[in-house]
């Protein structure tokens, strides 16, 4: 609900969550944290309250993608936490990485419509009657 309230614009990745609690390394962490509730929660919450919530595809590269210049990595496993750009030499801690590509890339699609598709697709939700109003940048604190 605070997410809500203290966004306009919120964006999520499209996790296959029910596929990624078949990867034995990663079902406990997934199913504890409750991961389904949280792309639910943030969906209804957001048409119930006027707020845009912007879900980017599930294979958009948003961790492998330097935020910082925007190269693209080849391949960066899972237990790759940080990792360097080659491009710029920025480090990137893997999951913040992400949080700010996958904003950047919601935000593209929120302010012009634009498309930020690789292999997969973002798509906007958003109520059909609202009143304008100033975006929030930035990741939210958990
Ligand atoms: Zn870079």
């Amino acid at each position: 609900t605070r997410l809500v309230f203290d966004h306009d614009v919120i964006v999520i990745e499209d996790l296959a969550v029910k596929n990624m609690v078949r990867n034995r390394n990663l079902d406990k962490a997934i199913s504890g944290s409750g991961w389904g509730t949280f792309r639910r929660m943030p969906e209804y919450k957001a048409a119930k309250h006027g707020r845009h919530l912007i879900v980017i595809g599930r294979w958009y590269p948003s961790s492998k993608t330097c935020s910082a210049c925007g190269h693209l990595l080849a391949e960066l496993s899972l237990s790759t936490r940080h990792w360097t750009c080659p491009g710029c030499r920025t480090l990137h801690g893997r999951d913040v990485n992400a949080a700010k590509n996958i904003l950047a890339a919601g935000l593209a699609v929120s302010a012009c419509g634009g498309d930020v598709r690789h292999s997969g697709s973002a798509r906007v939700r958003s109520p059909g009657k609202q009143e304008p109003r100033p975006v929030k940048v930035g990741l939210p604190r958990l």
